[in-house]
């Protein structure tokens, strides 16, 4: 099953243009959606999850038209917003059976079955009986997941997800989701690029409502190997090698400034060849954007 999206377009009031003739497809798997803040990211994944409309283009996950048929793609889809909202007093078994009996699942003996596979899977069944109030971040995304994982989705989105988490939660949550990566069509939207590097098998990089770049992460890599260089520098020095250098990010260790920087042939002064992230990926593509824009 693919996602396909064609030419789709949002303006919102204000003359926004939010999405902006945006066409991707998107295969079963872990797909990275990568943006700044503000790039159309939400407006996106809202989109396709239904809860608002597009002004133009299409969109179909496998035969079904979204825009035609709202009732059909909630049937298969599992979607873990931005923000969302607990009930502080509950717990998680008593919260999940509820959601279970809205998305139809009615009788009772398959709703507890259904309910306590989910909350092993995620890793909350010693917890269940904790009120959520009680419950840190990552253990909020993961009973997040759960209730997006009700019914069987073919399509799960997951807006920013990591924000807030622990490195060891946002690991855990990072690993439950490539486990449901390998069946369904799951999109990770996130400004973190390292959520994308770390468990993606493909990605887009969008901004302005555009893509700017699709494809399989170590194919980007490739693409600007031998061309990213690094150095270190004193912080005051920042400013003049901004405007020398095509600086693409800024990194502090153990106290001492690392800039990198993006050149066709070694600049020389200093620099040494560096081994390319998709950090450095993300930046190259964005500041060849602003580039263009100015
Ligand atoms: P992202 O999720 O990548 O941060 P959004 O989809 O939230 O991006 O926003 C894309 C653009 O649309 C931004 O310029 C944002 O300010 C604007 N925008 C988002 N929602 C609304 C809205 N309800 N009304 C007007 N403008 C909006």
């Amino acid at each position: 099953m693919e996602l396909n999206l064609k030419n789709v377009s949002k303006i919102y009031p204000g003359a926004v243009k939010a999405l902006d003739q945006l066409s991707l497809t998107i295969p079963t798997g872990m797909y990275g959606l990568l943006g700044p803040n503000g790039a159309g990211k939400s407006t996106l994944m809202r989109s396709i999850a239904t809860l608002q409309e597009i002004d133009q283009g299409t969109m179909h996950l496998g035969d079904i038209d979204i825009a035609r048929d709202r009732d059909a793609l909630r049937r298969v889809l599992g979607y873990l917003p931005q923000d969302f909202g607990l009930y502080p007093n509950t717990n998680s078994v008593t919260l999940l059976s509820h959601l279970a009996e809205l998305k139809g699942i009615v009788a009772a003996g398959e709703r507890k079955e259904v309910v306590d596979e989910l909350l092993n899977r995620v890793n909350l069944w010693e917890v269940r009986k904790k009120k959520l109030g009680g419950f840190s971040g990552g253990m909020r995304q993961r009973f997040g997941i759960a209730q997006a994982l009700l019914g069987d989705p073919r399509l799960i989105i997951v807006d920013e997800p990591t924000a807030g988490l622990d490195p060891e939660e946002r690991g855990r949550f990072l690993n439950l989701l490539s486990e449901i990566g390998e069946h369904v069509i799951v999109i990770l939207s996130t400004h973190i690029v390292e959520d994308v590097s770390e468990v993606c098998s493909r990605m887009a990089i969008i901004d302005h409502g555009r893509v700017l770049h699709e494809g399989v992460p170590a194919d980007a890599l490739e693409s600007i190997r031998g061309k990213t260089w690094r150095r270190e520098i004193d912080r005051s020095e920042l400013a003049q090698y901004r405007k020398s250098h095509n600086v693409l990010s800024t990194r502090l260790a153990s106290g001492r400034t690392i800039i990198h920087v993006f050149d066709e042939d070694n600049p020389g002064c200093g620099f040494a060849l560096s081994e390319p992230d998709l950090r450095d990926v993300y930046f190259t593509i964005l500041g060849n954007l602003n580039r263009m824009v100015k």
